[in-house]
């Protein structure tokens, strides 16, 4: 799905095989990175349906960080049209229920010519779809990053910028050499952040802390979607300012993402010390998986009004 910008209004998209695409070398993407990403899933039902999950969110936040980088966005209903035509003209490489789903990535991007440093005078708007399988990093063993940070108070690390994920691959990079799958990392006054991809919660007794999004933290859809299930089963969660101290007295801490779901932390490591979490049954993460996923797969009725359905 194909959408280029003119005179302030997106085009009629169109549906083409995918392949690759001819690009300006001025463009304002390939130059200064102008360019924002989204990413979402599509689920096959065990009746046969197929499902987006929340598709609008990911528009919303498509809009907002549109206004961040001075791009023009498609409109909600542009964008989730393009998702559910990319989705419909795929759908028989959707996966069978639980083997999996299709992700659907948005990408728009300063697709005209600027040499001088300003924003673009074209924009394109792509949707692209590949089947994915259930994604499992296997066990999460995370280093608390003290050294990198993936996002500064006023800079783009609350919006889907296409540029905030080449500045983690060298954390990452050191991090996985050392033996660790991930990273946490922390603001300059050592709060914790969140996970590379992923957001993050501290299970502490009966109460549930997440960060708050307040400009460093990309605002993801499944945290929002965790948060508002946790209300409904009766959990306390706390949006709050966390010191890195805290995760001494964590039981349980879980990422949550798009690709993951809920992905329930096995260790922290920080200044040496090594924490281990509770995993696996019983736990608060164990029991938001079941119910995110079991909602996103039709599985557990969708009270929420979140699943968008194909027709
Ligand atoms: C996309 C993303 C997330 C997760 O957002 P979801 O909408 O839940 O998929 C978390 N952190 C970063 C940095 C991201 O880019």
């Amino acid at each position: 799905m194909n959408q280029v910008l003119i005179d302030q209004h997106f085009s009629q998209g169109t549906l083409t095989p995918f392949g690759k695409i001819e690009m300006n070398p001025s463009s304002g993407i390939l130059n200064y990175g102008q360019g924002l990403f989204e990413g979402l899933k599509a689920h096959r039902t065990a009746n046969g349906r197929i499902l987006l999950f929340r598709p609008e969110q990911n528009a919303m936040r498509m809009k907002v960080g549109a206004k961040r980088m001075c791009m023009q966005a498609p409109t909600v209903e542009q964008f989730v049209n393009a998702v559910k035509q990319t989705v419909h003209s795929n759908k028989r490489w959707v996966p069978p229920p639980g083997k999996g789903a299709m992700y659907i990535r948005p990408l728009l991007m300063g697709s005209g010519p600027v040499l001088g440093v300003a924003p673009a005078s074209e924009y394109t708007f792509i949707t692209y779809a590949s089947p994915v399988g259930n994604y499992h990093k296997g066990v999460l063993n995370l280093i608390v990053e003290e050294k990198f940070r993936r996002a500064i108070p006023g800079g783009t690390g609350e919006v889907k910028a296409v540029t905030n994920y080449a500045i983690i691959y060298k954390p990452i990079a050191e991090a996985k050499a050392k033996g660790f799958t991930d990273v946490l990392f922390l603001n300059a006054e050592k709060y914790i952040e969140e996970v590379s991809t992923t957001n993050i919660f501290l299970v502490k007794g009966n109460e549930i802390l997440t960060p708050p999004t307040s400009g460093t933290i990309l605002p993801g859809i499944t945290r929002k979607s965790i948060i508002e299930i946790t209300h409904v089963l009766g959990y306390q969660v706390k949006e709050r300012a966390i010191p890195v101290e805290e995760l001494f007295d964590a039981e349980e801490v879980f990422c949550t993402g798009t690709a993951v779901g809920v992905n329930s932390v096995n260790s922290i490591t920080y200044q040496d010390t090594r924490i281990a979490y509770k995993r696996g049954a019983g736990t608060v993460g164990q029991e938001l998986y079941e119910m995110l996923t079991g909602i996103q797969t039709g599985r557990i009725e969708d009270k929420m009004g979140w699943t968008v359905e194909l027709d």
